[in-house]
């Protein structure tokens, strides 16, 4: 059969990067984490020196095929700095998720968990965003702030666009109330730093409702939450709390938001952390 020569030229993207070229490295070399380096697919031809550009065989001044990914690169970690994922979490990625225990039967959350790492793994060569949040409920100690970090890390690694986490403690109440108090330096950046949540792509929302705040509070969640629905930006919210008691929040109105752009996702079952890869 004749070829015509199309199979040949066109590339498959390397499954490790998707080809964009960056991949984490969980091979520790000095500390606790291993790094986000250049995938082994990139022909580096200048030693990662900059400028990046080379000598070919013709004595003609060339890019290297790195130049692209090292500036993907510095961008990416430079978004992980930023992202404030606890350190235990950090460059947790989807392998970390483990569904079975140590005798290889399948944790009860496995079910759940499933379609999100399918999920995960589909976002290496796939350049849609997500559709939807994820709304994790169900008791401590079920691994809902290491998935949400895991698929923090995923979307920073393999969309290279900002992300963060708040945990939803008293700490990040009390600081956005300073913003309200004249002796604070922070004075009058609410707005500002409000803003910056509402359009930031990637949001965890790490133990809502936990605060049974005052009404201040639900009220200035809700303006996020619905803000962040309006933007179309993609959310994740953890929660110890039953739906019932989210429910009761504000006569519904969280709850029917967050259903709204969220997959809603029950995490029970055994204890999580007794499994947990540290
Ligand atoms: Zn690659
Ligand atoms: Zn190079």
């Amino acid at each position: 059969m004749a070829d015509d020569g199309s199979s040949s030229t066109r590339r498959v993207p390397c499954l490790q990067c998707g080809g964009h070229g960056v991949i984490y490295n969980s091979q520790i070399e000095v500390g606790r984490f291993g790094h986000i380096e250049i995938c082994p697919c990139i022909d580096c031809q200048c030693g990662g020196r900059p400028p990046h550009m080379y000598w070919d065989e013709q004595s003609q001044r060339r890019w290297c095929d790195c130049a692209t990914p090292r500036r993907r690169l510095t961008h990416i970690k430079e978004l992980f700095k930023l992202a404030e994922v606890p350190t235990r979490f950090r460059y947790k990625l989807r392998d970390d998720f483990d569904t079975s225990a140590p005798d290889g039967t399948s944790l009860a959350v496995a079910s759940r968990v499933s379609p999100i790492l399918q999920y995960l793994t589909a976002l290496v060569d796939d350049d849609r965003d997500p559709p939807r949040g994820y709304l994790l409920h169900g008791p401590p100690g079920t691994g809902k702030t290491l998935l949400s970090c895991i698929i923090l890390n995923e979307l920073l690694l393999h969309r290279a666009r900002p992300g963060r986490l708040i945990s939803l403690s008293r700490k990040f109440f009390q600081q956005i109330r300073d913003t309200y108090s004249q002796e604070s330096e922070q004075y009058g950046r609410s707005y500002q730093i409000l803003d910056e949540l509402c359009k930031i792509p990637y949001l965890v929302l790490d133990d809502f409702g936990v605060q049974r705040g005052t009404d201040w509070e639900t009220e200035m969640l809700y303006d996020l939450i619905d803000a962040r629905y309006g933007e179309e930006n993609f959310t994740v919210v953890t929660t110890n709390q039953s739906m019932q008691e989210i429910e009761a929040i504000s006569d519904g109105r969280v709850l029917s938001r967050l259903v709204e752009m969220c997959y809603v996702v029950p995490m029970d079952g055994q204890d999580y952390r007794q499994f947990m890869i540290s």
